[in-house]
């Protein structure tokens, strides 16, 4: 019997974790004093102590002169790097005789991991564009006729719009409430590019610029993705205006594309255990058990901000916009939910949610068939919090501190295209947080810390999403029904 993939995923993060630590424990620590015959030229002693979070290297030249390099995890050292990867671009040539002569066996199988698990993330990367591209076009031409679906069209994607809005708004009080990347010692603080001067007006601004690519060819190949989201956007609303044949063609295009994409990524996802596995020993050799104190953290503050979000904020809109029991309308769609949570895919689930939406809480099938396909890919707001948190807990564990609010917000308004931009797929918020990183210039590797937790947050991300896109239906069809254009709700 095969182990169902989250299973392996765990059983892989666990692995790696307890062969990490033990590793960082036991062989974390070396003290070399390097040989006079492997001396590197100019040097004529040269002494390195290697340790989870302290690297000191001291050195005499043949001049006379002495040097000495530290690095350490909290920078509380004058002079000193917070991590060997800034050591590496301040000094080249320090980080080079560590890397030769002095590294802890645990930093040796850490480094070597982290090598293979990158293969998996530069993976993840490889589909990322033309699954966007191709989900997303899939997406819009499924609305069909859009004239008739003006006024539809319209409250939809106010909904939509206002509750992934305000998912965003939880997550990133709690993500300052919490400020769950400053709580471990393991995190690592480090100067990245400063927070640029510009106003907010201007870095928002930029961002709409970004928007516009000049050459939408050119974004693509650069993967700038938010380019690549709103071109793809007008395209398929474009092709909806044009129609006829030229729309069919689009469509058959696009869902062809997506199906290929689609296999490819879940052929992709079948080799997470084995990149978790290796990330996760990274993580563990290299920094030591109280990386975990950073990801208690982490995990409490998305789930909170989940929970607030799906037993509070969408509640009371069925309640007050829709005028539903909230409970009645949860279990009416249990089974919907329980199968994305187990699946974490929206778009694996939709023929359940459907289903639940229309025979469960007797909701009219003229909303459902619009409001949920097009929900699956674009309305997404469980994805929306997470990756507004994960980004700012990653900008706190790099930066050392809080994020100024100017990349807040663009960490938000990026998190809002990127939920948009997100397949309903396993794992697809995970690539597409590299659009919000690229934009507020964190390094993308380090995903790596959040991708050891990414599907146990999945599936409560994925069932917070399907929650909200069941809700718009309730919603929708309210509006709908105030507006006269459906007939009142059946009993
Ligand atoms: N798995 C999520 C979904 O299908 C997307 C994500 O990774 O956030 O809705």
């Amino acid at each position: 019997m095969k182990l169902a993939l989250h299973w392996q995923i765990a059983i892989g993060m666990l692995t790696g974790a307890v062969v990490g630590v033990s590793l960082n424990l036991l062989a974390g620590t070396r003290e070399t004093t390097v040989a006079a015959a492997r001396l590197p030229a100019g040097l004529t002693t040269l002494t390195i102590s290697d340790s989870p979070n302290h690297v000191r290297l001291t050195w005499t030249t043949t001049d006379g002169n002495s040097g000495e390099a530290v690095v350490d995890g909290t920078r509380q050292t004058v002079g000193a790097t917070a991590t060997v990867d800034e050591l590496a671009r301040t000094q080249p040539e320090v980080a080079d005789w560590l890397h030769r002569l002095g590294r802890s066996p645990a930093r040796v199988v850490g480094e070597a991991a982290q090598k293979v698990g990158n293969l998996f993330l530069r993976l993840l990367q490889m589909v990322a564009v033309p699954l966007i591209i191709t989900s997303l076009i899939c997406g819009v031409t499924g609305l069909g006729d859009a004239a008739s679906l003006g006024g539809m069209f319209l409250r939809t994607v106010l909904y939509y719009a206002a509750t992934s809005a305000a998912a965003i708004t939880v997550g990133l009080l709690a993500v300052n409430i919490f400020r769950p990347g400053l709580t471990g010692t393991a995190a690592p603080a480090a100067t990245g590019p400063a927070p640029s001067g510009h106003s907010l007006g201007d870095l928002l601004f930029e961002q709409v610029e970004r928007m516009i690519p000049t050459n939408p060819i050119a974004a693509i190949a650069e993967s700038n993705f938010l380019s690549i989201i709103a071109f793809t956007l007008a395209f398929a609303i474009f092709a909806v205006i044009v129609g006829g044949k030229t729309l069919a063609a689009v469509r058959a295009a696009a869902e062809a594309g997506f199906e290929v994409m689609m296999a490819m990524t879940m052929a992709i996802i079948a080799l997470a255990p084995l990149g978790v596995l290796c990330l996760m020993l990274f993580v563990t050799a290299t920094q030591g058990p109280a990386v975990f104190a950073s990801l208690f953290w982490y995990l409490l503050t998305v789930v909170v901000a989940l929970a607030t979000h799906a037993l509070i904020v969408l509640p009371l809109i069925l309640r007050f916009v829709a005028r539903r029991d909230p409970f009645a309308y949860a279990r009416a769609m249990s089974p919907a939910l329980l199968t994305a949570f187990s699946s974490a895919s929206s778009n694996g689930t939709l023929p359940l949610t459907m289903a639940c939406v229309e025979n469960r809480a007797s909701i009219d099938n003229k909303v459902s068939s619009f409001v949920l396909p097009l929900g699956a890919t674009i309305n997404m707001d469980g994805t929306a919090l997470y990756e507004a948190v994960a980004v700012l807990f990653i900008g706190q564990l790099y930066h050392g501190g809080v994020l100024p609010l100017e990349q807040q917000l663009i960490v938000a308004f990026t998190a809002l295209l990127a939920s948009v931009g997100a397949a309903g797929i396993p794992h697809a918020g995970l690539v597409m947080m590299v659009v919000i990183l690229q934009a507020v210039g964190l390094p993308v590797e380090m995903q790596a810390i959040i991708l050891a937790v990414d599907r146990v947050l999945d599936m409560c991300r994925t069932s917070v999403n399907v929650w909200s896109d069941s809700c718009g239906c309730a919603v929708v069809a309210a509006l709908e029904q105030r507006a006269g254009v459906l007939s009142d709700r059946p009993t």
